[in-house]
């Protein structure tokens, strides 16, 4: 995940860097490569891989020979998002003390999650969620409490096996569902929820905003798309299927390969996804809305076709091709310099102005805020090229440092965030010049990190407790890494 600074929030930081959290060394047309042991065998082939941009080059404008990001940032983002109160279930939540989490206190979950199915009913008003997760339990014979997170949810019904639960057979508390003593071997556990995305002014979970949904669930945000083990050490394979109005909603996107569509009665359609590789919640993704895309494909190392589309707002469309450049670079570089190839037929990106967290590397689905994705020659800066180009790597790069292998609880953020910068600092060092990419990394190290290292907000690179994980996204965990 990268979060977007605004220039409200980092004011110095804007006068020598557009972004602060992205790389912005300036790109250059010939890939150079510094003293981190890149062979003249790489070199050659990267300049044979550039030589088919040379048009690309020829029509935009970039790269320079000047110093990046002198420009200050004038414009501002403007988020808008639902405003109306909260259905009358949820006025009044019952406030829990904030809980600290320690470290020390992990435990290994008693049930593990093998496939998750998802079915959304995405409507104006609500939208149904009806999940059906095959359960079983660490150790064979256990009786312990299933403890289910969820948050805003209005549980519709709850079977296991096909049976309905009775009420004393489950709890209910504001944040938790507990099943009391579920079967002691495998099981199938159904559940069918309501949630109000148009209401939802959190940005977490699934929300409707500018008449599209999207989804944000790093890191605790699957809580309020259904009750669920919200733990990155539940790790399942999903399959999502989204039924929505056709003509509202075109588009409908999740995570892993689209593998059937079609049209329902009354107007509406659906797509089925499945994802092939286990995953842990908070890359789940969902969008639907009116997008276009820009299409391209990359042909992996073993050959294998990969369709790549980038999805913005129609007027967005031209200032996508830097983006795709990008992604097409990111892709061959992970396969050149750490062996590393892209293991699904289909990898999405969706841009979209009022995207909260900057960029997610949700599992084949990364969402972005148009700022980091979206590029004209008549507007941008170099620095805003150059950003773009680290951002667009770091979230692919996700796909293996973090999704893949991914992190056991949230005290490893640093792991996964931490090597994915370095992962993207040295991406834009071989796009680019590493001495200048190494001297703007510091730079913000000392505008952005020091000042925070000495205030309140001060904490270590793996903290001992949380209250709250959100403020732990820290520049910390993405920059103090050599
Ligand atoms: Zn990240």
């Amino acid at each position: 995940m990268a979060r977007l600074i605004l220039p409200c929030q980092a004011s110095n930081l804007s006068k020598n860097c557009l972004l602060g959290l992205v790389s912005y060394a300036p790109l250059q047309a010939s890939c150079r490569f510094g003293s981190v042991g890149h062979s003249a065998k790489n070199i050659c082939k990267y300049r044979q891989y550039f030589s088919t941009e040379v048009n690309y080059w020829r029509n935009h404008r970039f790269p320079y020979n000047s110093l990046p990001g002198t420009k200050k940032v004038s414009q501002r983002l403007i988020c808008s998002v639902a405003t109306e109160s909260l259905a009358k279930q949820f006025e009044e939540p019952k406030m829990d003390t904030p809980k600290e989490i320690f470290l020390k206190d992990y435990k290994q979950p008693d049930y593990f999650f093998d496939t998750v199915d998802l079915k959304f009913s995405l409507g104006e008003e609500k939208t149904i969620v009806c999940s059906e997760i095959a359960v079983y339990p660490r150790v064979e014979g256990c009786s312990a409490p299933l403890v289910l997170d969820g948050v805003d949810l209005k549980l519709i019904s709850i079977k296991i096996d096909g049976k309905e639960l009775k009420e004393e057979d489950f709890s209910s508390e504001s944040r938790h569902l507990i099943v009391r003593s579920p079967p002691s071997g495998k099981f199938t556990l159904q559940i069918v929820t309501e949630i109000y995305p148009q209401k939802n002014t959190s940005l977490e979970g699934l929300y409707k905003t500018s008449g599209n949904f999207c989804t944000q669930c790093e890191a605790e945000g699957f809580r309020k798309i259904t009750f669920y083990q919200d733990r990155p050490d539940i790790m399942a394979k999903y399959t999502s299927r989204i039924e929505a109005d056709k003509s509202l909603y075109p588009v409908l996107l999740s995570n892993g390969n689209l593998i059937e569509q079609g049209d329902l009665e009354g107007g509406k359609h659906y797509t089925l996804w499945e994802d092939p590789f286990k995953k842990p919640c908070y890359l789940f993704a969902l969008v639907a809305g009116q997008l276009e895309s820009r299409d391209d494909t990359f042909i992996t190392r073993s050959g294998r076709k990969v369709s790549l589309r980038i999805w913005t707002p129609a007027q967005d469309l031209p200032k996508t091709a830097h983006a795709m450049y990008s992604l097409k670079a990111a892709m061959k570089w992970d396969e050149d310099v750490f062996g590393l190839q892209y293991d699904l037929d289909l990898f999405n990106i969706v841009a979209v102005p009022d995207f909260n967290m900057g960029a997610m590397e949700n599992k084949s689905l990364n969402i972005f805020n148009s700022k980091l994705v979206l590029a004209s020659p008549e507007t941008a800066t170099d620095a805003d090229y150059a950003a773009i180009l680290g951002v667009i790597g770091h979230e692919y790069f996700h796909n293996w440092t973090g999704n893949r292998v991914t992190c056991r609880d949230w005290f490893q953020l640093s792991l996964k965030e931490g090597l994915t910068v370095f992962r993207d600092q040295e991406f834009s060092s071989d796009m680019g010049s590493r001495t200048v990419k190494r001297i703007a990394d510091v730079s913000k190290l000392r505008t952005y990190q020091f000042p925070q290292d000495a205030g309140p907000m001060a904490h270590p690179v793996r903290p001992h407790s949380y209250i709250k994980m959100d403020n732990f996204y820290t520049g910390k965990f993405r920059f103090y890494i050599f």
